[in-house]
């Protein structure tokens, strides 16, 4: 444990004298002490323990402590900390090579940063600079980060509060079958229309004005959403009869999470530019970064590139990344990820829709499934309103107690539970870890209508 000056100076006490926590009100709020967690599982100070299904933030990708890259990072660690991002560095060539190597394309260059945003940041950047355009789309169903341009680009209610913000995003409806803006009844039409619409906003904001489109492959906390097929294809399309930029935001959907490297993989579309970070090293060390097309890098061939961080490509970070990317090859994480789906994690949650009355819709691909709760699966009226807090929220604050009672870490969102555990949960823990949920899930029952 970390040494404290005087035992008087408890942990959960200076963390509410002096850690200022994101997205929170700081007097209400009472963190729980983590002290361990190995694998799947991880402890608080008072002793209990907990399945997590929610990765931390979907990104311990690997487990918690997986010796082999807590071994990397020790090597590392006692060989050379930090560098400048100006000087070359074996562990920063190896891990850009290596990301290089899984992406698609000839998306061969990478610009490291230190998390998600400032990815999503750099990503559009770039795509207004190669371009010459000023203009980025995005859905309104989506997080791209807390950073002034990443929290602009985002969809969802946190961007509320930043408003006016930065200038320049446009948002726009994605594919959702279950809660379509298009009307749709079928798959094929929620994709068809979700295209023409994407069509039609270009068209009205003026092609020539428009720089990027940026999607998460998967969208992530805003609901699990799969693009339907043929979906992020046609994206491609459009973008490519004007001249637009494809950026792929896989900080949540990529390195394992959807059973690949690049959640594009799935649908073999090739964007011109991907962000990652999360499950990249698994948060072990911050790290992030933005896959680079050759002609985008092309761009900055000649020109300098308008854009730096102290810390872009820090040697732990990297040597972690490359760690975690030969761990996820020999212990064939995505094989597991993958095979668990089909057997246990996919079968499990339609047999609990099947039991409760207040699941509207299971969805997901990968170990990234969504369990969409309603009052009435007729009218599908959310468990909870859109956004809603405080006693709104009630139904979803039972159903996570109800979950934490049981042994089970849950991540929710409005009105859902996503589930998220590390890509390393085995086929038992994640039975598990299912029948908690299930047994959870009666407290969401008793607040349904039909
Ligand atoms: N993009 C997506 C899709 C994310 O899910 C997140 C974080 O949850 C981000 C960007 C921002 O990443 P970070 O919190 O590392 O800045």
């Amino acid at each position: 444990r970390v040494t404290t000056t005087s035992a008087a100076h408890s942990v959960t006490e200076s963390d509410r004298k002096h850690v200022f926590h994101s997205w929170s009100a700081q007097s209400q709020i009472a963190p729980a002490e983590v002290v361990s967690a190995q694998g799947s599982h991880f402890e608080l100070a008072d002793g209990s323990r907990y399945l997590d299904f929610s990765s931390q933030l979907v990104n311990v990708n690997i487990g918690y402590q997986h010796p082999k890259l807590v071994a990397a990072i020790q090597e590392q660690a006692g060989r050379l900390l930090t560098v400048s991002p100006a000087f070359a560095n074996d562990a920063r060539s190896e891990a850009a090579r290596l990301i290089a190597e899984l992406a698609p394309g000839d998306l061969d260059s990478v610009f490291f940063t230190n998390g998600g945003a400032e990815a999503t940041e750099n990503a559009m950047r770039m795509a207004r600079l190669h371009t010459g355009r000023q203009k980025v789309l995005t859905t309104y169903r989506s997080y791209h980060g807390a950073t002034a341009g990443a929290i602009a680009a985002t969809g969802e209610p946190r961007r509320w509060a930043s408003e006016p913000s930065v200038p320049g995003i446009v948002h726009f409806w994605g594919p959702y079958l279950y809660r379509s803006a298009f009307h749709a009844t079928s798959e094929e039409e929620e994709c068809a229309r979700a295209l023409q619409h994407l069509r039609d906003t270009i068209m009205v904001e003026g092609a020539a004005t428009v720089a990027a489109v940026m999607l998460e492959t998967v969208v992530g906390t805003n609901g699990v959403l799969v693009p339907p097929a043929g979906y992020l294809a046609g994206v491609r399309e459009i973008c490519d009869e004007h001249g637009i930029v494809l950026i792929a935001d896989e900080v949540m959907a990529g390195f394992g999470r959807c059973g690949e490297w690049f959640a594009v993989d799935r649908w073999g579309v090739t964007p011109d530019l991907i962000c990652f970070a999360k499950g990249v090293n698994s948060g072990y060390v911050p790290l992030g970064g933005v896959v680079i097309s050759a002609e985008i890098a092309s761009t900055f061939a000649d020109r300098p590139y308008p854009g730096g961080l102290t810390y872009s490509g820090h040697p732990l970070a990297c040597a972690s990344a490359v760690a975690s990317i030969g761990i996820f090859k020999e212990e064939g994480i995505l094989e597991h990820v993958r095979g668990v789906e089909e057997t246990v994690l996919r079968p499990g949650l339609e047999a609990i829709a099947d039991r409760h009355p207040s699941v509207g819709e299971v969805r997901g691909v990968g170990f990234m499934y969504a369990v969409e709760l309603v009052r009435s699966r007729r009218t599908r009226e959310p468990l909870v309103p859109f956004n809603a807090s405080g006693p709104a929220a009630k139904p979803m604050a039972e159903f996570v107690a109800a979950c934490k009672e049981n042994g089970l870490w849950p991540f929710v969102h409005f009105n859902r539970t996503h589930v998220v555990p590390p890509c390393t949960t085995t086929a038992a823990e994640m039975r598990q870890g299912l029948e908690m949920l299930d047994a959870a899930l009666d407290v969401a029952d008793r607040h349904t209508t039909d």
